[in-house]
C-alpha cells in the first residue's frame, strides 16, 4: 500500500493553512532582483507543486506583481499578518510556487537561480547546483517530476 506523503504549511499566524498532497516537484532559490525586494533579503526559495496537488484554507489576498518574463504573477498573502505564502507563475499554469520556509518542514533548495545577481557575501557551498541565471528544466528536474508536469 502507498503511504500518501503530505507537507503541512501556513502563514505567520495561522489563519492561513496548507497542505502538499504529493511529493514536490522541485525546489529552488532565486538570487535574482525582484525575489529580493519581495522578499526584502537576499533570495527567495520556491517549492513547486501541482496546482492539483495543493490545499488552501483560510482568507488569502491576491495581486497581480511583474516578472522578469513579462508574463507577470499572481501572488497570494494572508489578509491578517500580511506573509506572502504562496504564488502562481503564469508561464507555469497548473502549478504553484510555494514559499519554502513557511512549510512546517522546509526543503534544502535543489538548484540556485540568477547567481549573477547573488549577494558577495553569500557561499553557496555546492557549485554543481549553481546557474547564472535560469537552467535548462529537462536537464535539471527529476524525470518523475518532468513526466507530472506533462
Ligand atoms: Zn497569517
Ligand atoms: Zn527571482
Amino acid at each position: 500500500m502507498n503511504k500518501k506523503i503530505v507537507f503541512n504549511g501556513s502563514c505567520g499566524c495561522g489563519n492561513v493553512k496548507y497542505k502538499i498532497i504529493n511529493e514536490p516537484l522541485f525546489t529552488q532559490a532565486c538570487h535574482c532582483k525582484d525575489c529580493k525586494k519581495s522578499t526584502g533579503s537576499s533570495f527567495v526559495i520556491h517549492t513547486m507543486v501541482l496546482s492539483n496537488e495543493f490545499q488552501v484554507n483560510g482568507d488569502v489576498a491576491s495581486i497581480d506583481l511583474p516578472t522578469g518574463s513579462g508574463k507577470g504573477v499572481n501572488a497570494y498573502f494572508c489578509i491578517i499578518c500580511g506573509v506572502y505564502v504562496f504564488c502562481k507563475y503564469k508561464v507555469s499554469e497548473g502549478r504553484i510556487a510555494v514559499r519554502t520556509k513557511t512549510l512546517e518542514n522546509p526543503l534544502e533548495p535543489q538548484a540556485h537561480i540568477f547567481v549573477k545577481d547573488k549577494d558577495p557575501w553569500i557561499e553557496i557551498k555546492d557549485k554543481t547546483i549553481c546557474h547564472d541565471e535560469m537552467y535548462d528544466r529537462e536537464k535539471t528536474w527529476s524525470k518523475e517530476s518532468l513526466e507530472r508536469i506533462k
